[in-house]
């Protein structure tokens, strides 16, 4: 056994609109423009956000604090612990959030977002679904089917699912169609709005992907890749599990994405 060291460091970084690391979305409710902070980080752009050794071999634990307003809400890969501090003067009077340490996890799949999104339920007190202000109704099947999901692929891989909650988040404006970070799994947004009035091929589309994304929660968040060069194991098992589990849940909706998607 050597010595070991404790190494801390400063590190500040702009946050740019910029789609990449921790970085500024802008959208509109009622014709003003709202901004809120979120990450996203696979491949290399966790390093932006903080100060690591960005690869997907590497596992730490991350204990992680965020500003808020507030109007706002913070959400990151695990629940907050206890209530925000005091008003905190030097950042505008923010207060801060601690969340619970997580468990051990690459960089790539942290994540934090601080915004005004509209919390909705689904029917299990554990999943919530995040989506701009004024859009909470265009969240219907995945209100119900999330909770399935979540179930047939803990029986499936015979390991529960081991985080104390599940947050999916709806993005306006996103580099990419959804993003697997553990905990607190973020999508493009018209992936997670979808309305009973929507054409049958975009609920067949949505479902596929909050499918592939709950399949990385095992394959990918659970158990991860040594390098980018076999990413193709955790993407070829996913775009399995987007047939294999939909069928597996069997609701309505997904007797409707099979037939879109034969
Ligand atoms: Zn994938």
């Amino acid at each position: 056994m050597g010595d070991e060291y404790l190494l801390s460091m400063s590190f500040s970084s702009p946050l740019k609109m910029d789609n990449y690391g921790f970085y500024v979305s802008s959208y509109k409710v009622n014709g003003t423009t709202e901004y809120m902070a979120t990450t996203h980080f696979e491949a290399t752009s966790a390093r932006k956000a903080f100060p690591c050794f960005d690869e997907p071999l590497y596992r730490a634990t991350f204990d992680i604090a965020v500003a808020k307003l507030d109007d706002e809400i913070a959400l990151s890969n695990m629940p907050p612990v206890g209530e925000p501090s005091k008003y905190d003067p030097t950042i505008g009077n923010r207060r801060w959030v601690t969340f619970k340490r997580t468990p051990e996890m690459p960089t790539y799949l942290v994540a934090f977002v601080v915004s005004k999104l509209k919390k909705v339920n689904t029917t299990s007190d554990k999943i919530n679904i995040y989506v701009r202000e004024g859009a909470e109704n265009g969240v219907t099947e995945a209100r119900t089917v999330v909770p399935k999901l979540l179930r047939f692929l803990e029986n499936f891989m015979g390991v529960a699912y081991p985080l104390p909650k599940l947050d999916l988040v709806a993005i306006p404006d996103f580099p990419a169609g959804a993003m697997e970070n553990w905990g607190l799994i973020t999508f493009k947004e018209d992936m997670l709005l979808v309305s009973e009035l929507s054409a049958a091929d975009r609920l067949a589309e949505s479902l596929r992907v909050i499918t592939h994304e709950f399949a990385h929660l095992w394959f990918g968040d659970y158990v991860t890749l040594q390098w980018w060069n076999t990413i193709w194991q955790q993407e070829g098992m996913a775009a399995f599990m987007e047939s294999y589990a939909l069928d597996g849940v069997g609701a309505d909706a997904v007797d409707l994405a099979l037939q879109v998607h034969g």
